[in-house]
């Protein structure tokens, strides 16, 4: 199943959020089945960025947005954590800081962004000042209507810099939402999360999916797609991510770079080095 294909977002389309199939599992009931397929994927993956920091010539951008609980820190941890330290980082973005709300709301989005050789994954992004922002209009909406545009032309600024950028919206129902929520009422170890704006945020459910709707109309483009991944099933979910991380890396033809020295030469200087003695 090309999942690519399944779930990206066609360039300036209308998608209705409720419409699609937040519990969708393919032919992937079987978690097990599935597992085991994440697994050779995330292998894979590493393999891919190893090359990809190797050649230190191309960088990779994934973004991943989702409604509260809706699995961006889980997909981390389970799809991207097996990949190398050494070349890949995590960047969330909550609040904006005083000096951020300073300058233009892509300042300090741009900081973040990979250099050569590196993938950088966004836990949240500029998006939210397209989703928060318009829903709790703390911008006019003469502001935040220009920004499609200027994410569109930001995003194609890092395509031509050699940044693939992928993004990812991972969709629950509002029905997975509370059962997570509640979830995480009984679970020590995730009761930390829990926010006082959850239930308000919930509340807000449809402005939100408008707001995302605009924006994968706007901006899910040929070089910069979004792909809707349903995501109430946690093992269909990295799943899918999974294996269109692993579609996208493939398809860039990553190599590992030829040596640039005369290895014969390095030969000759290691056997010779052999017989030195060092004192
Ligand atoms: P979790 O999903 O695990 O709860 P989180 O990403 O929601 O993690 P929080 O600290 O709960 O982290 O929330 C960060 C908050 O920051 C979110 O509500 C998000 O909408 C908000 N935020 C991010 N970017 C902006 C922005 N540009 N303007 C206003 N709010 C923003
Ligand atoms: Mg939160």
């Amino acid at each position: 199943m090309d999942f690519r294909k399944q779930f990206v977002v066609e360039p300036g389309s209308l998608v209705r959020l409720a419409e699609i199939d937040t519990g969708f599992v393919g032919d992937f009931a079987d978690k097990e089945a599935a597992r085991i397929q994440t697994e050779k994927n995330t292998a894979k993956l590493a393999e891919l960025q190893y090359k990809l920091y190797a050649e230190n010539r191309r960088s990779l951008l994934i973004i991943l947005q989702a409604m509260d609980a809706g699995g961006k820190d889980g997909t981390i941890n389970k799809v991207f954590a097996p990949m190398n330290p050494q070349g890949c980082r995590v960047q969330g973005f909550k609040e904006p800081s005083r000096e951020a709300l300073a300058h233009d709301f892509l300042w300090r989005i741009h900081l973040f962004t990979p250099k050569a050789g590196e993938v950088v994954v966004f836990n949240r992004s500029h998006y939210e000042d397209v989703l928060i922002v318009r829903v709790h209009d703390l911008v006019p909406k003469t502001v935040w209507s220009k920004r499609y545009e200027h994410i569109r032309n930001f995003e194609k600024m890092l395509t031509d810099h050699q940044t693939k950028v992928v993004k990812f919206f991972l969709h629950i129902s509002p029905e997975e939402q509370l059962k997570r929520f509640m979830e995480r009422l009984d679970d020590p170890a995730k009761q930390w999360k829990i926010s006082e704006a959850d239930y308000r945020e919930r509340e807000r459910w449809g402005d939100y999916a408008a707001a995302f709707e605009d924006a994968f109309r706007e901006c899910s483009t040929p070089e910069a797609p979004w792909y809707i991944i349903p995501a109430d099933h946690k093992h269909f979910r990295n799943l899918a991510v999974s294996q269109i991380m692993v579609d996208v890396l493939e398809e860039m033809k990553l190599e590992i770079p030829k040596p640039t020295v005369d290895l014969d030469e390095i030969r000759a200087a290691a056997r010779a080095a052999q017989k030195k003695k060092l004192t």
